[in-house]
């Protein structure tokens, strides 16, 4: 049996096997996932990162004390002991890493993608991160500075993106739907505004 590469695949090929065996209820199973979706994952980080657009006192406190102002909208717990956030500008883009293994942001990102935890990101991040961006189809201008953050068990970072155009006066909620989870990892942008209006 090939194993997916990506997490959502390999949960599903999991869950099969051991509900087939018998070991787990299936019900018991999707709850946990739902949680893990929609409460614990990335949709959290873009509910903060849609605040601090809305809101510059938040915004303000957000960079200066990340875990408090996460916190403050309710997300914390295991894996968010210390949150550093860290802004994008069209000067500085920001990129997070864990060199050593995969520190993550939990209560704001969820569970880290695969790619995050393999060796080639990790090693290859940190000497040359154009390439690497550049791969996952982010080409930034050629003065702007890439700053890249090893995270550990006890600090780990969240990217703020920039604000796309196009989007003055609308909702934090229609601007959350825009912050995708590599948005706020440094490996990808938000999504344009024309794609998010169906
Ligand atoms: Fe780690």
């Amino acid at each position: 049996m090939t194993v997916p590469s990506d997490p959502e695949s390999r949960v599903k090929a999991l869950e099969q096997v051991l509900v087939e065996k018998g070991y787990v209820d299936p019900a018991a199973l999707d709850a946990i996932a739902e949680a893990y979706e929609h409460n614990v994952g990335p949709r959290n980080g873009a509910r903060v990162v849609a605040r601090a657009w809305c809101d510059p006192g938040y915004r303000k406190w957000l960079l200066e004390d990340g875990t408090a102002a996460i916190a403050e909208l309710g997300y914390s717990g295991r894996g968010g002991e210390t949150i550093r956030v860290v802004e994008n500008t069209p000067q500085v883009h920001n990129v997070i890493v864990c060199t050593l293994c995969s520190c993550y942001p939990w209560p704001v990102l969820g569970l880290p993608p695969s790619w995050y935890k393999s060796p080639a990101y990790r090693s290859r991040v940190v000497v040359d991160p154009r390439s690497v961006l550049s791969e996952f189809g982010v080409d930034l201008p050629a003065d702007t500075e890439v700053r890249v953050w090893d995270s550990t068990s006890e600090i780990r970072y969240l990217v703020v993106p920039m604000r796309p155009p196009g989007t003055d006066g609308w909702s934090e909620e229609d601007l959350a739907r825009l912050v995708t989870r590599n948005s706020m990892i440094g490996t990808g942008l938000p999504n344009p505004a024309e794609e998010s209006m169906r």
